[in-house]
Parts: structure tokens; sequence; C-alpha cells
């Protein structure tokens, strides 16, 4: 049956076989547990296959896809299990790979942090600008709120670049295959991080000092405590100056 390609939900499958094992050749898979989110038509979930995962989770939200990834299935029955749900309701641990519909993959990423606990690693195909934001270093054009909140908990790794010609339907914009590995097992204590990061990244013209005053009214004595000068700019604050402010200002 031919598949009708649903661009709501950023359905752009990767044909290009190479690509394809370059990307499960990232992790070892053999006997690890394994996610796969969005596995499509099962390009990339057959890969996966090959290397001899111990169990392989696919969560797959279009409905439309479920008789081809059933008989996928019913094939490799002791391995396979398959979710037909958006990923956004589901806990993730363990391994996960994905060739990610662009419009989730920031959300997707950010609700994952909390979790880091129990992901042991991920490998991501992201949008090439996702990708510069993730691994953008302090006092660059991409640095901001996203770069923070990953660079705290986990390494990020560019892998690959993939052009568009390498999708069917090609996408617009060029991507990226990137590795994150988060660095600790302790739960991530989130929500003022984010919080502060959110507010002190409103304005990238303002001073830091600025952006917080709004919230916090001796912002400037306690961005001093934390030896940070007020007079910097959000983008020229390392990830942990953020973490210090998070605990100073809340
Ligand atoms: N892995 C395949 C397809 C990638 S395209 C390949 O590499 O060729 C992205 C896939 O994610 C599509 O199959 C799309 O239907 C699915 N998807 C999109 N939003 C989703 C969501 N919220 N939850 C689960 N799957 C989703």
């Amino acid at each position: 049956m031919q598949h009708f390609f649903k661009k709501s939900l950023g359905q752009h499958f990767l044909v290009n076989k190479s690509i394809l094992k370059k990307i499960v050749s990232i992790k070892d898979i053999k006997d690890k547990i394994i996610f796969e989110i969005g596995p499509g038509q099962g390009a990339l979930t057959k890969e996966i296959l090959l290397n001899k995962p111990k169990k392989l989770i696919l969560i797959e939200k279009d409905t439309n896809l479920k008789p081809k990834l059933l008989k996928l299935q019913e094939k490799f029955k002791d391995t396979i299990s398959y979710v037909d749900d958006d990923i956004l309701n589901i806990n993730l641990k363990d391994q996960i790979i994905s060739n990610l519909p662009y419009n989730i993959a920031s959300t997707l990423i950010i609700k994952l942090i909390i979790n880091f606990d129990i992901v042991e690693s991920m490998v991501f195909m992201v949008q090439k600008e996702v990708a510069e934001r993730l691994s953008a270093k302090v006092s660059t054009p991409f640095y901001s709120r996203l770069s923070v909140l990953i660079q705290l908990h986990a390494v990020v790794e560019k892998v690959l670049e993939v052009e568009p010609h390498n999708f069917h339907p090609k996408p617009k914009v060029k991507s990226t295959v990137i590795k994150i590995t988060p660095i600790s097992k302790k739960k991530i204590i989130y929500d003022k991080l984010d919080y502060i990061l959110k507010i002190s990244f409103r304005q990238r013209r303002k001073t830091i000092k600025n952006n917080l005053k709004t919230f916090c009214i001796d912002a400037e004595k306690r961005i001093l405590e934390c030896g940070i000068d007020p007079n910097s700019r959000p983008q020229d604050l390392e990830p942990n100056d953020y973490m210090k402010l998070s605990k100073a200002l809340i």
C-alpha cells in the first residue's frame, strides 16, 4: 500500500543505506535494550536488528505505518515490542536511537534531561540548527538555554552531517547526527535551572543583571556573590555559572 507522507509528523525517511549503517555503528547495540523513536517504514529498525539488540522497543505515532511495523514485529517476536503512541507520553530509558521528527526534537530532548539518570546514551538525527544549539560553546551565536541545559548534564558530540537528498521526501534543511551521553547517574534538579535560564536569555542584548532583576530585587548583589560580572551578557556566562545562579537566586 502506498504511504502518504505526513509533513506534520516530520516524515522524512532516510534512504541512504551507508548513513543508516553509520548511525547504528555509533554505539554498541549488541545485547542492549534499545528504544527507537519513530521507526517509520523500518529502515533504521532493520539496521538496528542486524546488530542483535536484546530488546528493541519501537514507538510510532502514525497508525498508517502499523501494518508494516507489525509484520516486522511478527518476524522478530522475541526482540521487538511495538507501541503505537506519541513519544511525548512515553518514559524512555536505556539506549535511544532515532531519526527524530524535527518538530519535536528540542521538546523531546529537554523532556529527556529529567530522565538522564536512567538513560545510558542517545544517538539522534536532528535538524542541523538544533545540533548547533545543543553543542554551542559559550560566547558563540548558537549558545542558548538549550546548550546550557544539555551541557550541564551530558556530553554532546556531532558525528555526521547529512544532506537533504539522503531522505525521501527531501527536507528543506540539513541534518546532523549527534551522540548525547549523560554525565551523571544522579537525579537532576531541573526546574530552578530552567526557570533562571528562561529569564536570563529573554533578551540577549541586555546584561544578565537587567534580565534577572525583573524577578529578584537584589539580583546584582547575588550575581556578584557567585563571582559573575553582573554586566555580562547572557551568552557570555559558562554553563556552570547558570548552575550557581539557580542556587543563589531562588
Ligand atoms: N526512522 C525512520 C523515519 C524517520 S521520520 C527513518 O529513518 O526513515 C520520523 C518518524 O517519527 C515518522 O515515522 C513519524 O511518523 C514519527 N513521529 C512523528 N512524531 C512522533 C511522535 N510524537 N511520537 C512518535 N513518533 C512520531
